[in-house]
């Protein structure tokens, strides 16, 4: 049997059988990942999240090569925002509609354990309906040797504070011959997946990503989504709770120390990946089309090459942007709905978990002023 055809009809793929997609036509690759994602989703939606980011901290001591976002605790722009800061972008958040905040920082020294619970509690005492999904497997190692504590202490006294989830950063290539060219004192691949089940064990929500573009193969790409691929089926089988949705990103270098070293990835090898990841990943419902990274045409394409989802308004977002980036921090509702409309499809906005929460009439979002864009603090 055809290895597309295996693909469609839900087989899973071996290791050799992934590695044969990377040769093959585009055209082909997407017309059998849409077809998986037809069966899959609901074919006529697509879905998006209103949602903010919030980086707490840019002060960092891992310093990977391809971000532009860390500071050094003494340089001049280092800064840690308070408990009242982080507060007001929350409620710029809750003007807009959203109740959930996506929030990391780099791995900063001068945070004890309980900087982070005083301000979950602070937070969740603020805005009992808040969503709290937050805190990287790199922040959480960070915490482990700053404390002593195994991850699912860290986690656990998180998630009493109110923690609801961990973000999928982090991921790259888990490859570990990939991630020590690009920053060699990056979390390893073994120590990712340790804390991701750790939180996965923990019923916190999790999401699977990837970042191409560090000059690794397709054998480095293959190795990535099986890892994923495996612990999905463990997570699942151990604990009810995997990971929520899989993420890909393309590697931005523009203003980081990778320039002129990583040859970052095309749309073309972005979409490719994409509709090899829907393959792959049978135990996967969602997969988010990336918009930050390569615009939002590429994202809309990206609905006929797996993606079932637009991704969140992320409102302010500054790590990819601070790499490069398509120059954009956030988007609006109403841009994301019209993208979607756009695109053939009918948009739903979901909560993390890809609940549905609502079916926006288009036209009424279409028509509203621009008054959800709002200054951001
Ligand atoms: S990517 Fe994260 S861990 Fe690496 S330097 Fe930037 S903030 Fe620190």
């Amino acid at each position: 049997m055809d290895v597309l055809e295996k693909a469609v009809e839900g087989k899973r793929l071996t290791e050799a059988e992934v590695l044969a997609l990377f040769d093959l036509p585009l055209p082909e690759l997407a017309a059998a990942a849409h077809e998986v994602r037809l069966q899959k989703t609901d074919p006529q939606v697509v879905t998006y999240l209103i949602d903010r980011n919030i980086n707490y901290t840019n002060v960092c001591t891992v310093g990977c090569a391809f971000c532009a976002f860390y500071r050094t605790r003494r340089q001049k722009d280092a800064y840690t925002l308070s408990y009242e800061e982080i507060a007001r972008k929350v409620e710029e958040l809750y003007r807009v509609g959203g109740k959930r905040i996506l929030m990391q920082g780099g791995v900063n020294p001068d945070l004890p354990l309980e900087w982070y619970v005083d301000l979950l509690r602070y937070l969740k005492g603020r805005f009992p309906d808040l969503r709290i999904d937050a805190f990287s497997p790199e922040e959480i190692l960070g915490l482990e040797r700053l404390t002593g504590l195994r991850a699912e202490e860290v986690l656990e006294r998180l998630k009493e504070a109110g923690l609801d989830g961990m973000p999928g950063a982090g991921a790259e290539i888990l490859v570990d011959e990939v991630r020590k060219k690009a920053a060699p004192a990056r979390i390893k691949t073994e120590d990712w997946y340790r804390i991701v089940d750790a939180a996965q064990s923990l019923g916190l929500y999790t999401l699977a990503s990837m970042v191409i573009g560090f000059g690794e193969g397709a054998k480095e790409r293959t190795l990535h989504l099986l890892g994923l691929r495996a612990q999905q089926d463990r997570a699942l089988e151990r604990y009810g709770n995997g990971f929520a949705a899989f993420a890909l990103w393309t590697l931005q270098v523009e203003h980081t120390r990778l320039k002129g070293k990583a040859p970052g990835a095309t749309a073309h090898e972005y979409l490719k990946t994409l509709a090899i990841a829907r393959l792959v990943l049978d135990n996967f419902a969602h997969l988010q089309a990336s918009w930050p990274t390569l615009g939002f045409k590429v994202a809309q394409t990206a609905l006929y090459y797996g993606a079932d989802d637009f991704g969140s308004t992320m409102l302010e977002e500054n790590v990819v942007s601070a790499a490069g980036g398509h120059g954009r921090t956030h988007a609006t509702v109403r841009e994301i709905v019209r993208h979607i409309v756009d695109a053939g499809f009918k948009p739903a906005e979901r909560d993390p978990l890809y609940r549905i929460l609502r079916y926006p009439d288009p036209g009424a979002i279409l028509a509203e002023a621009e008054e959800r864009e709002l200054p951001l603090a």
